[in-house]
Order: structure tokens, then sequence, then C-alpha cells
């Protein structure tokens, strides 16, 4: 969501600044923020002080922090990172213009106002970091699940839906500029919900009329929400082969016991419903997940369940990490951070253990198979090489030939590690 907003912020800004690269020619530099963990927050506060030592050099830079870190602490902020000029919430993009020229008169200022109804569905982001290839678009703001560990509902606001006319507009518009594949972007993308006059679209309707536009378009989306994914957005997927057979669905612990304290709302046997109706309308699908390793009051059992939960599923990718805290949340309120650090991290190292092992699995299984990859650029490694993504969202790597960036490719998958596919075009 953070490279979306930060391409919001661009074309709010585009009268008035351009894009550089380079921090010492820059007049003004913007952080975008996540409070969603801990160690975000701390990253974001040592740049800080690494940009004071710049301002010092440059007396006229402005500097300013938005998103979620902005929302969560600002007085906070403002009192100890003496660097900040201003701070702007997520839902407060459009006064930028105007803080920015208060800071240049030396007003230290913010606006965190969150909104019922912004969804900045007017504005074209600036696809300033994108290879133009793929694109993201936010089709939704906020979120109503109040999920016991998680900020975002305080620091994003309430869950609404953008005009699905401005949503498909976007994407024939990247679409005819060439791009070939966009995100569809949500905290809850499944409870996507607008009210026309006479018809309701819900998420399923979306994601249809987005791959309506053309085959060639790519479409994929972020994030799922267990209680939410429908049966009769999974049959539209395996409608169209353009939209991606992979989702990526948290289920945070595979312990009814913690998933009831972090209010995930579903049961481990639903999820696991959830899977298998997965893997019976799409079977190619692949799934990846988020896991969070030492929650509060998290046992060795509870803990053995997630592994045994991961072992169920056989994801193909998970987002791993061990709980930390953040103030103002039900669980920071409600229950003890008892897990010790140590038992924490060997829970966590236990898990990514397992997960890689999945996800070599999983690739050696494509060994011999071929997949339809989407160029995105020249692998790292070599450039005699280039890479892509297949339909299930795996790097593909193989040798450059006749093809160049947004073309597709067949590729026969020959090679694999845990996190890329090696092949040849056939
Ligand atoms: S669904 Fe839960 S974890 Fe995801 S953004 Fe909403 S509250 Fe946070």
């Amino acid at each position: 969501m953070n490279v979306a907003d930060s391409e919001v912020v661009a074309s709010i800004l585009s009268p008035f600044y351009s894009i550089t690269d380079s921090l010492k020619e820059a007049e003004l530099i913007l952080l975008n923020t996540c409070s969603v963990r801990d160690n975000a927050e701390q990253r974001i506060r040592k740049r800080l002080r690494e940009l004071a030592a710049l301002k010092k050099k440059n007396k006229s830079l402005l500097i300013g922090l938005l998103g979620c870190m902005a929302e969560r602490i600002k007085e906070q902020l403002l009192e100890e990172e003496k660097s900040l000029d201003f701070i702007v919430g997520p839902d407060a993009y459009r006064s930028l213009p105007e803080l920015i020229e208060k800071a240049s008169l030396q007003i230290v200022s913010f606006n965190v106002a969150l909104s019922e109804e912004e969804t900045y569905d007017d504005i074209e982001p600036v696809r300033y970091a994108s290879n133009g290839v793929s694109a993201f678009i936010a089709i939704m703001r906020g979120c109503n699940n109040f999920c016991s560990y998680c900020v975002v509902p305080f620091t994003r606001g309430r869950e609404r839906s953008r005009d699905p006319k401005t949503i498909i507009a976007e994407a024939q518009s990247l679409f005819e500029k060439g791009f070939r594949e966009v995100t569809l972007l949500g905290q809850n993308v499944n409870s996507y919900c607008w009210n026309e006059t006479e018809k309701k679209i819900d998420f399923a309707d979306l994601t249809e009329q987005i791959a309506q536009i053309s085959p060639l378009l790519r479409i994929r989306y972020a994030t799922s929400h267990p209680k939410d994914i429908s049966d009769k957005l999974l049959f539209i997927m395996s409608k169209y082969p353009n939209i991606c057979h992979y989702i990526h669905l948290p289920v945070q612990s595979g312990s009814n016991k913690m998933l009831k304290k972090m209010n995930r709302i579903y049961t481990r046997e639903y999820y696991l419903e959830r899977i298998k109706k997965i893997k019976e309308i799409l079977p190619n699908c692949a799934i990846s997940t988020d896991i969070i390793a030492g929650f509060c009051g998290e046992t060795e059992q509870d803990h053995q369940d997630t592994l045994s939960m991961m072992k169920e599923v056989g994801y193909e990718y998970a987002f791993m990490f061990k709980y930390s805290v953040r103030g103002g949340t039900a669980a920071a309120e409600k229950y003890e951070d008892d897990i010790p650090e140590e038992l924490k991290i060997k829970r966590l190292e236990e898990v990514i253990a397992l997960q890689q092992h999945l996800s070599l699995q999983s690739n050696k299984r494509d060994i011999g198979k071929t997949v339809t990859v989407l160029i995105e650029g020249i692998s790292k490694r070599s450039d005699q090489h280039l890479f892509g993504r297949n339909p299930q969202n795996k790097v593909c790597v193989f040798p450059k030939k006749e093809y160049k960036i947004g073309d597709y490719a067949e590729v026969k998958i020959i090679k694999c590690t845990a996190g890329t596919l090696l092949g040849e075009t056939i």
C-alpha cells in the first residue's frame, strides 16, 4: 500500500516538484512510513537521524513524514525528531502543498485527520518507481477487522471502497501505456463493495471487469482475509486465464486459541476448508501467507500447530515475523507479551526453516513444466538473463535471447532454488 500511496503523493506534488534520485539535490524529502512492526519504525528513526545531518548542511531542505507512523505517534515524533518540518497521515495527502508552504515559512505543522470517504480516486498516480510492466492500483483504503495485534484500523481508518469506474479506467489506461500486470490492493480486498443505484459490485465483479480489458493484462490482488474469500471469486479466477492463480491468504497462526486471541474471526478448520476449496476450483493455485511467531501466551503446542498447518497447506511462500507489541492495540491492552525474546527467535527460525523446505519442494515440483512468464527486467546476476514471474508469482530466470521487458515468454523449468525457478525459453 505504501508504494501506491507514494505514487499518489508524487502526483499531488507534481505541479511543484520533480523527482530526483540524488539526496544532495533534493529540496524536499518525504519518508513514507509503516507502523505494522516495531523494527519498521526503528528504521525510520535511524533514517531521520541521518537526514538531520544533511539538513545541517542544507538549511532550506524540508523533511516530511507520511503514513501510518505519522498517524500513530505524531506528537512524540515532532517532539523528538527535530529534523521534521511536517507530518501527514494517510488520509491527508491532499493538504501536502499547504503544509509544505507552512514549513517553508518555518511553521512546523501536521495533518493526520482520518476520513470516512477519502480514496484519492480522482488522482492518477505517478508511477515513478515502476518497471513499466507492473503497477499497483489501490481499490480501497482502511480496515474494519481489528485483529488484536494490528494498528492499521487506527492509522488508516475505516474501510472504504473506491468507485469501480475509476479503477477500471486506471487499469485500462495502464494497459494502453504498455503495462501488462496490475495488482489490486487493499487491506482486505475481498470485502470490496460498491453500491450502484441498482446493483452491488463486489470484488469478484470488479476483478472480472478488469480481466475483460485484455487477455494480455495480468491481474493479481492482495491481501485476502480468509473469512471473506468467496467461491464466486474462485470461479471467476478459474474462468479468466489472465487472473493469476496465486492467493496471499494470511493465516497468522495454526492454533485456534491464538487465532481467537488475535481476533482473526476464523478457526483452523474453517481456514483449511477454504484452502481445500481453492485447490478444488484452482488446482494449480499457489498460496502464500503471513505468520506471527511468539504471540502473547503462545505455548509450544500452539507453535507446533502453526508448523503442522504450514505442512498441511504446503505454502509456496510466507512472510514471517516475530510478534512485537504495537501501542494502542487490543493485544497491547489485554495480553501480556510474555514469550521471551530468545524463544520468539527460536520459533521464528523454525517457521522460516520449514518454509524454506516447503518453497524448495514446491519449486522442485515445477521442474519439467512449461510456464508463462511476464518479463520484468534483467537478472541481477547476469545481463545475459532476464527475469519475470509466472502466474503463481514465482520468479523465473532464463537466457535473454530475442525477448524484451514486457514480453510474455514460455519457459521450460530445468532447475530451481527455494526462491527461483531457472529455465529455457521454448
Ligand atoms: S485484516 Fe487484521 S491484520 Fe489485516 S490490516 Fe486489518 S486489522 Fe490489520
